[in-house]
């Protein structure tokens, strides 16, 4: 995965059903005429009918955009789905896949996820691959064997395609919440996976934390072994904020 520069991680900002062309207009702008070089690979993922606009104002920069869907098929009948091919026109390097929203409001399982990450490895895109427990299965000890069993049709990819993937842990009761996972718990699941990716061949790995992330946590998160970068919800609606996170201390 190539980042901007050396010490750089991934400031991934995921807008979900926010914004509007005005609004937009402001940030993006704003976060084009930034001085990259002092700031981490940054990269958002705006809602569908804003990837014309991404792709007009951020061209040009080093800032990564996409989506935060694609449809798990090619193209045909699908009514109101948007394909891998699609988002490609807008220059999208980035899809998330499988966020906890899409599980929960879209019932999307392992197969359905599967079938994305393979479509977007097939279109040149990076795939942003969401994973988490719940509460209940963290307070009953289950995490990993969780993680694990999200993952596996994931690990079954070759290693040069496991490669090209950006893991983003995202533990569900953190999401929102306004309270992040503790380092220990980041530092468990992130080495647990890397391991996992390791004894597959996999020497080069990118597993970003999700959860409650802002700009008096992102430093300490940033910090923990393991911690490739951040996926961020509702702090990356606000430039300024967004900047905060993103800029190297
Ligand atoms: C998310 O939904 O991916 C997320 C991390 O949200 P938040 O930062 O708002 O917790």
């Amino acid at each position: 995965m190539n980042k901007s520069h050396i010490n750089s991680k991934f400031i991934i900002g995921n807008w979900k059903m926010n914004g509007s062309l005005k609004e937009n207009f402001i940030f993006l702008s704003k976060l084009k005429n930034i001085n990259s070089n002092k700031y981490h690979q940054m990269g958002i993922c705006v809602p569908f009918p804003y990837l014309f606009q991404a792709n007009e104002l951020l061209n040009g920069s080093k800032i990564l955009w996409g989506a935060q869907d694609i449809s798990s098929y090619d193209k045909g009948a699908y009514t109101g789905q948007v394909s891998a091919f699609m988002i490609k026109d807008f220059n999208c390097k980035l899809v998330i896949i499988g966020h906890s929203e899409r599980r929960l409001f879209q019932h999307e399982n392992e197969s359905i996820i599967f079938k994305k990450i393979v479509i977007s490895l097939n279109n040149s895109l990076i795939p942003i691959v969401c994973f988490g427990e719940t509460l209940n299965i963290r307070n009953n000890g289950n995490t990993l064997a969780y993680i694990d069993k999200q993952l596996k049709k994931v690990f079954k990819l070759n290693k040069d395609l496991l490669s090209r993937v950006i893991f983003a842990y995202e533990p569900l009761w953190a999401i929102g919440s306004g309270y992040s996972a503790t380092q220990e718990q980041i530092y468990e699941v992130h080495n647990h996976v890397k391991k996992r990716l390791y004894n597959l061949g996999v020497t080069s790995t990118c597993i970003l934390y999700g959860g409650s992330v802002n700009s008096k946590n992102s430093s300490y998160l940033l910090n923990i072994s393991g911690v490739d970068g951040v996926l961020i919800g509702g702090a990356s609606l606000l430039i300024d904020e967004f900047l905060k996170i993103s800029i190297i201390s």
